[in-house]
């Protein structure tokens, strides 16, 4: 077992089967053993590779898709420039650099990052100078918000139930045979359907920051783009443990694997239009890129020598990689134009 392993099998030794958020949230943030507290996880010699760290191209586009929507709502000054779970601070270096040309943004943005991870901090400080953090968006400034956040939901802490007889068991973790395992706990009624073996996933922290964001849009303007993989409306089991760029199971290394899900933008859109906002349908990554004229820029970038940009640009946008897996989704204020690439979704969908 990791050194973390054993101190959760202790932990459940001592007060009996973990929820699995407690699980998750133990294993990627544990001050001393956990996943992001102790590591940069990007790239060819981390476990995985996000869009920002394939190419420039991405955050170039996001950014002027932000400011864009910054010169829509009259551009406000001052704002606050946002980013939640900004890894490396590639993408928020990206943004800066391609919205420079846009007159007034840069001069008006206050930068404020949320990151729960030490030792992150530290790098982005490292990539983008002097900056706010915060721990949660419950701290951000009371001012118009633009913001932005990249598989960050993916890491939130999910519970899962999975349908059995007489209604919904939790599924836990617990220690069987001095190893991690799961059993599940004595069934709940909730107020959902499922055939029986079914799973069902709640993030309850996703859906609380989500509306916090929305709260903000709605009472001082802005936008907010979340880009994750995932699905509308998800079912079924899913989450994955990433190590080494292979999955793997999530229960045994723990502290040493990524631990994610696939994120359900249904409740997250609903969430957003109970706050009062306007959202968007969860557009896939591909069409949302190419509605913002990547292929241009990528052309441009081969054009002045960039021999990767090809390839990013299939990486990015092709169905069988991250174009179709991976959504965006929006927020901004009812009264205000939807940002590039997005239209808005009509409330009876996302409640239906
Ligand atoms: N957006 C970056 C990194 C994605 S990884 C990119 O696209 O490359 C997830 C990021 O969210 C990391 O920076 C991680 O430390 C951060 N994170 C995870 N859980 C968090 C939480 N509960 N609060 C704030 N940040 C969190």
């Amino acid at each position: 077992m990791t050194p973390l392993g054993r101190l959760i099998a202790a932990r459940i030794a001592r007060d009996g089967p973990m929820r699995l958020d407690d699980y998750m949230q133990t294993c990627l943030l544990h001050p001393e053993h956990g996943y992001y507290s102790t590591r940069d996880p990007f790239g060819a010699a981390g476990d995985f590779t996000t869009a920002p760290e394939i190419s420039q191209m991405f955050g170039e586009l996001a950014g002027l898709a932000l400011a864009q929507a910054w010169l829509d709502q009259g551009a406000p000054a001052p704002f606050t420039l946002a980013e939640i779970g900004p890894g490396r601070g590639t993408l928020m270096a990206d943004i800066r650099r391609a919205t420079r040309a846009v007159p007034g943004f840069a001069d008006a943005a206050r930068l404020s990052l949320v990151e729960a991870s030490p030792h992150l901090r530290q790098v982005q400080a490292q990539a983008l100078g002097p900056v706010a953090h915060l721990d949660s968006v419950t701290d951000l400034p009371d001012a118009p918000l633009f913001l932005i956040a990249n598989e960050f939901l993916d890491a939130l802490p999910i519970r899962q139930f999975v349908r059995v007889e007489r209604g919904w068991a939790e599924r836990m973790v617990t220690v069987r045979d001095g190893a991690l395992g799961f059993a599940l706990a004595a069934p709940v009624d909730l107020p959902r359907e499922g055939a029986l073996g079914e799973v069902f996933e709640d993030r309850p922290g996703a859906a609380a920051v989500v509306a916090e964001v929305a709260r903000r849009i709605v009472a001082r303007g802005g936008v907010a783009i979340l880009v994750d993989y995932g699905t509308w409306d998800g079912r079924g089991d899913s989450l994955q443990a990433l190590r080494r760029h292979g999955f793997e199971d999530p229960l045994a290394n723990p502290g040493e694997a990524d631990l994610t899900s696939h994120v359900d933008f249904a409740p997250l859109a609903a969430a957003s239009m109970d706050a009062g906002a306007a959202v968007s349908a969860p557009v896939p990554q591909g069409q949302w890129l190419r509605a913002l004229g990547i292929e241009a820029r990528a052309a441009r970038l081969a054009q002045a020598g960039d021999a990767g940009a090809a390839d990013a640009l299939h990486r990015l946008t092709d169905p069988a990689a991250m174009g179709h897996l991976f959504k965006a989704m929006a927020i901004w204020p009812r009264h205000a134009p939807a940002p590039p690439g997005f239209a808005g979704l009509e409330d009876h969908a996302a409640h239906a």
